[in-house]
């Protein structure tokens, strides 16, 4: 065999190599994988020279593989200029005697990085080499731009997936507390939020509340001075903020919060409120999630403002809409009515057992059904004079005017009865009785006190039963 034969089957080897390096290049989509068998290429090809890769910021995780990171600061214009015109460049070391080739990684709708060749004891690359290296990178190139496609994909799906979930979930007709609470745990597990609160603007845009379902520091007194920066800003510019590093005055020895992201809540063009999530590093959220978090409160900011005049609607009526009881505002009145006008009365206070558990298995479709039953039963067990109403949730309440506490308290067991024996899927409440009358200094706000120690004791002595104020006092 001569020289030239041998040559020849050596390029012919390389070749191949290329071939099956691309090939394997196009088969991972993981950037970091792609980039090692890229070096092992090289070093098998040309073992003899050194390599590094300078790669854009954003483009790779952190390994020990030698990445440098490609600066514009102009000190290395031979490596700018291949990744800004996509063509080869070298260098020349007359000193060193040595010269760097620089080849750009492209894809084909952009330029990924490049790799930096360096061939020691020589003068002049063979232009063999640079056409191979020149293929090498292109196949790299485009095989890293396919994995960052694919990954920003990814990131898009489930960023969709999120939306779609929390949207779902919102509107499927939950409590305001528990629409918040939702919102409030996605928020946090998908954008490693530390504080997530929410907000509402009174009528006058003068005072916000702070809604259930944002994190407990929101309810602090060293949280004000967040609140009404955000406030402030919000309402003069009803513009989204996106903070990356902000020091306000605060205490010493309190957290304090570099990372802000707040959203304005904007119904039928009225500023209702807005959200803020915080975290204490400085520009700890990507644009990324300041996007990501602006579609979420947009595509869910019908269901908060439903569940919120829901809400609003609830107090005014003075009839529940789902189970067609009385409502809190009208029982209420009844109350302090008969305080004032009758000798005595027996108060009854009703809690669904484990709704909870009952709700997660059954859906809260199937809860309110459940609701309506229990409303069903109560309206059954009592005379024209009584009110059933709805005292909130899944919280109902019986008010019988001038009864005694043993008759009151039979009715109650009735219903406790009834409902474990008629409710399909089966459920069980819970009672807590009180009792007034004229003898004694009372008032309705002890009443209802009364009866919610007694509830409370039923919950946790088994459930299913009927606990009365007197039973209470025995056991404490
Ligand atoms: P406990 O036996 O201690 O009462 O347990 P529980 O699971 O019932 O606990 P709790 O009373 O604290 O839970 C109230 C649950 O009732 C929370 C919520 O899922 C559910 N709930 C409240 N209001 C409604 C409603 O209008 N419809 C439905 N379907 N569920 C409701
Ligand atoms: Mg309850
Ligand atoms: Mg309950």
């Amino acid at each position: 065999m001569d020289d030239l034969e041998g040559d020849f089957l050596l390029e012919v080897n390389k070749y191949k190599r290329l071939f099956h390096i691309t090939n394997k290049f196009h088969s991972s989509l993981d950037v970091d994988i792609l980039i090692g068998e890229l070096f092992i290429t090289l070093q098998e090809v040309y073992p003899d020279f050194s390599y590094y890769l300078l790669l854009s910021q954003d483009t790779h995780s952190h390994s020990d593989l030698p990445i440098i990171d490609l600066e514009y600061d102009g000190e290395n214009i031979a490596a700018i200029n291949a990744y800004v015109l996509g063509i080869v460049q070298f260098e020349y070391s007359i000193v060193d005697k040595h010269v760097i080739l620089y080849a750009p990684l492209k894809g084909r709708q952009g330029i990924y990085g490049v790799l930096q060749v360096i061939a020691p004891n020589t003068a002049e690359f063979p232009d063999m080499e640079v056409e191979f290296i020149t293929l090498l990178a292109g196949s790299a190139g485009s095989a890293l731009e396919n994995a960052q496609l694919y990954q920003q994909s990814r990131r898009a799906i489930a960023d969709l997936e999120l939306i779609n979930e929390t949207s779902h979930r919102l509107n499927s007709n939950l409590r305001l507390a528990e629409t918040m609470t939702f919102m409030s745990e996605q928020i946090i597990s998908s954008f490693e939020a530390e504080e997530v609160g929410f907000f509402l603007f009174s009528q006058d845009q003068e005072t916000i509340k702070v809604l259930p379902g944002s994190t407990t520091y929101f309810f602090t007194k060293q949280a004000r001075i967040y609140i009404d920066y955000i406030k402030e800003k919000i309402q003069k510019g009803n513009e989204p903020l996106f903070i990356g590093d902000i020091t306000l005055p605060s205490f010493k020895n309190i957290k304090s919060f570099h990372s802000i992201i707040a959203i304005p809540m904007i119904q039928s063009e009225n500023l209702k409120g807005f959200s803020i999530i915080m975290h204490q590093t400085p520009y700890f959220f990507s644009f990324e999630t300041f996007k990501l978090l602006q579609s979420l409160l947009h595509h869910s900011s019908l269901a908060l403002t439903n569940s919120m005049l829901r809400e609003e609607l609830e107090k005014l009526v003075i009839t529940d809409h789902l189970t067609k009881l009385h409502s809190r505002k009208f029982l209420d009145e009844k109350i302090q009515n008969s305080m004032k006008k009758d000798e005595e009365g027996t108060f009854i206070l009703i809690d669904i057992d484990n709704f909870k558990e009952i709700n997660d298995t059954y859906g809260h479709q199937i809860g309110d059904e459940l609701l309506i039953q229990v409303a069903n039963l109560i309206k059954g067990n009592i005379r024209g004079n009584d009110v059933g109403a709805r005292w909130g949730g899944e919280e109902l309440a019986i008010y019988l005017p001038l009864v005694p506490l043993d008759v009151g308290t039979t009715i109650a067991e009735r219903l406790v009865e009834k409902v474990s024996a008629s409710s399909t899927p089966h459920i069980t409440v819970s009672c807590g009785v009180s009792y007034w009358n004229k003898e004694s200094l009372d008032s309705y706000k002890y009443l209802f006190k009364r009866a919610d120690e007694a509830l409370y004791l039923a919950k946790g002595t088994g459930k299913n039963k009927v606990v009365t104020q007197e039973d209470n006092i025995k056991v404490s």
